[in-house]
């Protein structure tokens, strides 16, 4: 899946103008994985892109469903929505505040076994892991020494 194709299509589909900063603020979200708003915003003032267009695009790419708002940590970070990066889960070092993106098979089925044990039509979930990441593990073992 070409994800800056998929834009474009949904731009079109939602009768929205393809404007140069639309596409700047797509791409830049489509390279990284999830974005802390203050970060998305600071890339695209390098970018030559004010405060407001940023936070303009985000509120748009929002409402079009594009964009969606994580919580990771306590922190809020925005990541295009699974029609683009397709379903998966977040990790989250307690420590350095890495993110890392994942998907388990397994894991899924097994919702969906735990779901239908319970009776429940599942439309979505959301998990989050958190713990130390295998960088932090080790800094760990040595300050504990
Ligand atoms: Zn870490
Ligand atoms: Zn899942």
């Amino acid at each position: 899946l070409d994800l800056e194709k998929e834009f474009i299509r949904q731009m079109r589909a939602n009768g929205e103008r393809l404007s140069s900063p639309r596409l700047a603020v797509f791409r830049v979200l489509a390279r990284q994985n999830s974005t802390r708003i203050p970060d998305l915003v600071a890339t695209m003032q390098r970018h030559g892109l004010d405060r407001a267009t940023t936070y303009r695009t985000i509120k748009l790419l929002r409402k079009l469903g594009m964009v969606r708002d994580v919580t990771a940590g306590g922190h809020r970070v925005i990541e295009l929505t699974d029609s683009f990066r397709g379903h998966h889960h977040h990790f989250w070092c307690r420590n350095c505040g890495k993110l890392v993106d994942f998907d388990d098979d397994e894991l899924e089925k097994e919702l969906h076994r735990a779901a239908k044990r319970l009776g429940i039509q599942l439309s979505s979930h959301q998990l989050e892991m958190s713990g130390f990441c295998e960088k932090c593990q080790k800094t760990q073992s040595t300050t504990n020494l």
